[in-house]
């Protein structure tokens, strides 16, 4: 009798793509691939699953030092998504910044950040 002995992991996550939040998982082999994922009620989470395993992307949102505003803090948004372990250089890059009032929701506030491709914009008016 021969006995196959298979080395897996699993990981689950929780899809954030739409409200639903289905609890996928992947069944990765001792190398490290992608034999299977379930739980997905749809394509998206898949997707959403391998991205997290091989290139996570977040949003960041944050605020600025505004003068002149009827507020204090000006609200930014970055113009996509970046790669998850350049969050803390996104965040560094935020402080400290200022500016002055008027600002139009959608202006640029740090063009390029951390060479990333990636603006930093206004994401109210003040
Ligand atoms: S797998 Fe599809 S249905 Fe489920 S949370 Fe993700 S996007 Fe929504």
């Amino acid at each position: 009798m021969v006995i196959y002995m298979t080395d897996t992991t699993t990981k689950t996550f929780t899809c954030i793509v739409c409200p639903r939040g289905c609890e996928v998982t992947a069944t990765m082999n001792s190398a490290g691939d992608i034999e299977k994922i379930e739980g997905n009620f749809c394509p998206r989470g898949a997707e959403y699953v391998k991205n997290e395993l091989t290139h996570p992307l977040r949003q960041l949102t944050s605020t600025v030092i505004i003068h002149g505003g009827i507020y204090n803090r000006l609200p930014v948004i970055l113009s996509s998504e970046i790669p998850k372990d350049k969050m803390m250089d996104v965040m560094k890059a935020l402080n400290g910044v200022e500016v002055t009032a008027p600002v139009s929701r959608g202006d640029i506030i740090i063009n390029n950040v951390c060479g990333l491709g990636v603006d930093v914009i206004a994401s109210r008016s003040m």
